[in-house]
């Protein structure tokens, strides 16, 4: 009898691994709790557009999302965003983030867009950053005690905070050069400066934009591979939660929707939180965030010239969201769609609960585009939350007999790292 493998969770990841077990001959099910697929891929309507609910780029620094969009036939909708720079909404002012730096880190301080920023006297004491000894970098080096101590304030809290605050939720002061990548204190110490660091990892970067989009949206992704999946075979279950499981006689046992499912693999595909609600000896994971994002359909001309470019960090709790996106300026494809419409996202790390975060999106977005707008130009608004834990990556993805764990909950995030791990050597 051909081997019954169950996956539970159908976004990006379980659809990848669903699609990989039929491949091979299995018999293969996947269950999502949620009403379509896609998980944090997936599509959501504003205004009469389908737009991207969660994720709407992929990283390039590997070629394994683009090479999944090309054979699923989207090759000739991958498309660039815009090139412009992201600003940054201070207290005290407005300014756009130099376009030559690596985490914030400008490899060439005394540019005329890096003086402008940190002004000349900063800049100069920068650049000599290279003549000065490294001296002991310990392990657990945090990014502000090194961005302090060799380059100075002004690029810790000018240049370098607001690019890693969007990413990481702790602030620089807290956050080990480690929890970037574990090998980047060795590569410090090899380097000898981190100016020598930044530009020799900037040259590393792939030539062109760092990320990519799909015409219509990254949610196109999901849904042609919900498509593929099924044309081997997968059968596709949404709106059945997986409640319970338990191991029972070499098979796996799992309640949802009010019946049981007996299967000899099961595949996890969900946050590491529900794993470890429906397989107790999974370890516990960290505890969960909460993300929400924003979305705002706006008739706004004077948004039309893209005051703040593509997109802004908000630093110094000058809004309650963390960051902008201005959609239709980052997304050629999009502005088109919109027919003079545009559209802005703003995240959300979510607070106390039954707070209206969508009463704080109009304010937000006027305080970070700098334009004034009446309550009368907003023609729609959406708010979507996400389950964010800072995932914590593990060891090993097959941690007991016939149980395997992909995507979020093997603690991978971003499309980039869950497709490459699908598909090694890319
Ligand atoms: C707001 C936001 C923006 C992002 N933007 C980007 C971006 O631009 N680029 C990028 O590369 N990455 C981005 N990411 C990260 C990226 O979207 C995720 O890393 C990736 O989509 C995770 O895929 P996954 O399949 O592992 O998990 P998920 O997409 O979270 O899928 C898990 C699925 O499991 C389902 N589920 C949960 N519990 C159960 C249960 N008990 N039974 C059955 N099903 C269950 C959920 O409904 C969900 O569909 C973003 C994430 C967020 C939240």
């Amino acid at each position: 009898m051909a081997e019954r493998v169950l996956v539970v969770g159908g976004g990006v990841s379980g659809l990848l691994a669903a699609r990989r077990h039929a491949r091979r001959g299995a018999v293969v099910t996947v269950l999502e709790a949620g009403d379509g697929w896609g998980g944090r891929v997936s599509p959501v309507e504003v205004d009469g557009l389908t737009l991207d609910a969660g994720a709407e780029s992929f990283a390039t620094r590997t070629p394994a999302v683009e090479g999944l969009a090309r054979s699923l036939g989207l090759g000739a909708d991958i498309v660039a965003p815009t090139r412009a720079p992201a600003w940054v909404v201070a207290p005290d002012r407005a300014y756009p983030l130099p376009s030559t730096g690596w985490l914030g880190i400008p490899t060439r301080p005394l540019l005329h867009d890096v003086r402008r920023v940190i002004g000349w006297g900063a800049a100069a004491d920068a650049a000599l950053e290279r003549s000065r000894a490294l001296g002991e970098v310990p392990d657990d080096a945090t990014v502000g005690s090194l961005v302090r101590a060799r380059l100075g304030d002004p690029v810790a809290d000018l240049l370098v905070a607001p690019v890693l605050q969007g990413v990481y939720s702790r602030p620089l002061d807290e956050l080990p050069l480690a929890a970037i990548d574990p090998s980047l204190p060795q590569q410090l110490r090899d380097a000898g400066s981190l100016l020598e660091l930044a530009r020799r990892r900037r040259r590393l970067a792939p030539a062109g934009s760092a990320v990519m989009g799909i015409r219509g949206g990254m949610w196109r992704l999901t849904a042609a591979l919900a498509d593929s999946a099924r044309e081997a075979g997968v059968r596709l279950v949404v709106g059945t939660a997986a409640d319970e499981v338990e191991r029972v006689d070499g098979s796996w046992r799992v309640r949802a929707g009010g019946g049981t499912l007996v299967v000899d693999t099961l595949v996890l595909a969900v946050p590491q939180a529900v794993a470890h609600r429906l397989v107790r000896e999974l370890p516990t994971p960290p505890s969960e965030r909460r993300v929400a994002l924003a979305t705002l359909v706006l008739d706004a001309p004077e948004l039309d010239a893209a005051p703040r470019g593509t997109g802004v960090l908000a630093i110094g709790g000058v809004t309650r969201a963390k960051a902008l996106t201005h959609a239709t300026a980052k997304w050629p494809w999009l502005r088109d769609a919109a027919g003079g419409r545009h559209v802005v996202r703003l995240s959300y790390a979510l607070g106390e609960p039954g707070e209206d975060l969508l009463a704080h999106a109009l304010p937000d977005a006027i305080r970070l585009l700098g334009v004034d707008l009446p309550d009368s130009r907003v023609r729609a608004s959406r708010l979507v939350e996400w389950p964010d834990a800072s995932p914590a990556r593990v060891r090993d993805t097959r941690p007991l007999p016939a149980l395997e764990l992909v995507g979020v909950a093997a603690g991978l995030s971003g499309l980039a790292a869950i497709v490459g791990a699908e598909t090694p050597g890319t």
